[in-house]
């Protein structure tokens, strides 16, 4: 049986001026709690400079650079504000919201 711990967040995540609590859940066949990420494929989420987020372990995209990268945590659009943070924005122009026209918004990328 799998259930969701919601009691309180495992970890908030904080990135491109947003939190996003992170809750675990449970996997009572493996005797293990998992972090459960939110899913930015399946529920697209912008920041307010019109950037989308991403987690590091999302499958790449075609806009993915070097080739082939594997997932958004090895791109260089990808932009992490402390190092090794799991969620954080796609630098991408092409995949920004059309009608955000700044650039970067003093935005310090750890990558
Ligand atoms: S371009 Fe953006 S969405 Fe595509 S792989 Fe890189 S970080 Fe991920």
């Amino acid at each position: 049986m799998i259930y969701r711990q919601k009691k309180r967040p495992w970890k908030v995540i904080r990135a491109g001026g947003r939190e996003f609590p992170v809750y675990e859940e449970y996997d009572e066949s493996q005797k293990q709690a998992y972090p459960i990420y939110p899913d930015f494929l399946e529920n697209p989420e912008y920041a307010a400079n019109g950037r989308p987020f991403k987690t590091a372990g999302q499958e790449n995209c075609p806009h993915n650079k070097p080739d082939d990268c594997g997932d958004c945590g090895g791109c260089e659009w990808f932009c992490r504000e402390e190092p090794f943070a799991i969620i954080g924005l796609c630098m991408n122009e092409s995949l920004k919201r059309p009608e955000n026209t700044d650039s970067k918004e003093g935005l310090i990328c750890e990558n």
